[in-house]
C-alpha cells in the first residue's frame, strides 16, 4: 500500500465514525492540483544534470495551500500527495486558515556544492512560480530544506514579481522575514501537547525515559527542550545510526558532536553520558524496541510497522515526523494500550508558526518571541483538547480524533463555499 493510499485509509476510519458528507470525502480523495517539474542544474564540473521535483496543492477549502518542501533522494509523487493530504488536515485540527499542500525534488543535497543546491532551489522555485504566492500556495522547509534554502526560494519569487513578496515561503531566517520561534515550534508543539497528555494520565516528565528517532530540526530539539523539562532521554539517532545510553545523555553535547563529526553514532564518547560508561550504538530498528516510556518519531514516514509494532516497549509515541506509523501498526499499538499522539497534532506547531509569519510578513509587523510562544501554546492547547474530548466522545484513537476535528471543519468550509 502506498504512502497516500495509507493517508486516505486513515481518513476513511474517521470518515465512517463521523458520518462525513461522501461528496467531501469524494473531494478530499484526490488532490485539487498537481505538477511535476524539470530542474536543470549546471553542476560544478561542467556537466548539466535534470532533477524531477513536484508540486501537489491538495486542498484549499480553508485557506491557501501550504507544506513544506523536501529534497531526498527517495521522494516521490505518491509521497508527496500523501504529505499534501496531512497538511490539510493539519492546518485544520488547529483552526488555521490555511489548506494541504506540499513539494519536492529527488535529489540528495548532501553530495551537491553550496553553488549547486543554490541554483537547484531557485529554479524550482521559478518552475513553480506560476502556482504559487501568499494568497495562493506557501512553501517551507522540510527534510533536508532549511532557512538559507527558503531566503533563497523568497529571493527568486520576489526578483521574479519586481516587488519584495516574502511570504511566498516560510521558515525563512530572522533577517529577510522569519518570525521568532520558527525554528524551534514544531517541537515546542510536540511538546506543548505531550505535557497536557501526561497531565491527563497524571504521569511527570522526571518519571519519563525517552527515545527520538531522528536528529535534525525536530528531533535535535525535542530532545534538548525535553531536557529542560525534566524527562530523561536515553537514546537518540539519525540516518547512519542510533545511540543508546541506558543511563541518560546530554542532547546539547550530543548536538554538537553530531554537527562536529555529521553523525551521532561517532558519539559513543566522555560528556554524552550522564553517569557510567555505557553508551552504545545500535541500529535505528533496535532504537525503536529499546525499553522506554515516550518514543518521539522524527525521521521519516513507515518507522513502526506490522513487523515492530509488536515490539514497541513505549507507553506514548509522539509523531513529530509525519507518517512514521503504518495503519497496520496503529492497530497493533491500539491493542496493546499505546497512546499514538498523531502527526497531524503532534507537530502542527511548525506550520502554526509558519502560519504566524505569513500573517506578520504580509502585515510587515513582527512580533516579540514571547507573542508567538503565547500564541502557539493557545493554539496547540486548545488542538489537543479538542482532540481529546473526540477521542472519549466516540471511543477513537487519537489519530481517528484529530482527523474527526479536522474533517469536520473542513466539512463546514466546504459546504459553506457550495463545493
Ligand atoms: P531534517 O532534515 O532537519 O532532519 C531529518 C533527520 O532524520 C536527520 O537527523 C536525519 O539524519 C534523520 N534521518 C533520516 N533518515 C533516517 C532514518 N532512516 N532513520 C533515522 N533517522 C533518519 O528534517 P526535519 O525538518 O527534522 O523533519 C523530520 C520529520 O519531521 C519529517 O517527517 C518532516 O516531515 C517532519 N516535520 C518537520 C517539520 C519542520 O518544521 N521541520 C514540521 C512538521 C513535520
Amino acid at each position: 500500500m502506498s504512502l497516500f493510499e495509507n493517508t486516505i485509509r486513515q481518513m476513511r476510519n474517521a470518515a465512517q465514525i463521523m458520518k462525513l458528507d461522501p461528496h467531501v470525502e469524494a473531494h478530499l480523495s484526490s488532490p485539487q492540483r498537481i505538477l511535476e517539474v524539470s530542474v536543470p542544474v549546471h553542476m560544478d564540473n561542467g556537466s548539466v544534470r535534470v532533477f524531477k521535483g513536484f508540486r501537489v496543492q491538495h486542498c484549499n477549502a480553508r485557506g491557501p495551500y501550504k507544506g513544506g518542501i523536501r529534497f531526498h533522494p527517495q521522494v516521490d509523487m505518491e509521497e508527496v500527495k500523501a504529505l499534501a493530504t496531512w497538511m490539510t488536515m493539519k492546518c485544520s485540527v488547529v483552526g488555521i486558515p490555511l489548506g494541504g499542500g506540499k513539494g519536492g525534488v529527488i535529489v540528495d543535497p548532501r553530495e551537491l556544492s553550496e553553488r549547486e543546491l543554490e541554483q537547484l532551489s531557485r529554479t524550482y522555485i521559478r518552475a513553480i512560480e506560476p502556482l504559487i504566492g501568499p494568497e495562493k500556495d506557501v512553501p517551507a522547509p522540510d527534510v533536508y530544506t532549511n532557512p538559507k534554502i527558503m531566503a533563497w526560494m523568497a529571493d527568486e519569487y520576489s526578483m521574479l514579481q519586481r516587488r519584495n513578496k516574502l511570504g511566498v515561503v516560510t521558515g525563512k531566517p530572522l533577517s529577510v522575514g522569519g518570525s521568532e520561534g520558527r525554528g524551534e515550534a514544531t517541537s515546542q508543539g510536540g511538546m506543548y501537547v505531550l505535557e497536557e497528555a501526561l497531565k491527563e494520565l497524571g504521569k511527570n516528565p522526571s518519571e519519563m525515559t525517552v527515545v527520538i528517532q531522528g536528529f535534525g530540526n525536530a528531533g535535535a530539539n525535542v530532545a534538548h527542550m525535553m531536557e529542560d523539562a525534566g524527562y530523561k532521554v536515553v537514546g537518540v539517532s539519525d540516518s547512519k545510526g542510533a545511540l543508546y545510553c541506558k543511563e541518560g545523555l546530554h542532547p546539547r553535547e550530543a548536538i554538537s558532536c553530531k554537527m562536529e563529526k555529521g553523525t551521532v553514532t561517532e558519539c559513543s564518547v566522555a560528556g554524552i553520558q550522564k553517569t557510567g560508561d555505557c553508551c552504545k550504538v545500535i541500529t535505528n530498528e533496535e532504537l525503536l524496541e529499546v525499553e522506554c516510556d515516550v518514543l518521539v518519531l522524527s525521521a521519516l514516514e513507515n518507522q513502526v510497522t506490522k513487523d515492530n509494532a509488536a515490539n514497541v516497549k513505549a507507553s506514548i509515541i509522539l509523531e513529530l515526523a509525519n507518517g512514521p506509523t503504518t495503519p497496520e501498526a496503529d492497530e497493533i499499538l491500539r491493542e496493546k494500550g499505546v497512546m499514538v499522539i498523531p502527526d497531524i497534532l503532534a507537530n502542527a506547531g511548525g506550520v502554526t508558526v509558519s502560519y504566524f509569519e505569513l500573517v506578520q510578513n504580509e502585515a510587515n509587523f513582527y512580533w516579540s518571541a514571547e507573542e508567538v510562544q503565547e500564541r502557539l501554546i493557545r493554539i496547540m492547547v486548545e488542538a489537543w483538547q479538542a482532540v481529546s474530548e473526540t477521542a472519549k466522545k466516540h471511543n477513537a484513537t487519537l489519530r481517528e480524533a484529530a482527523f474527526i476535528v479536522a474533517l469536520k471543519r473542513l466539512e463546514e468550509a466546504m459546504l459553506a463555499r457550495g463545493w
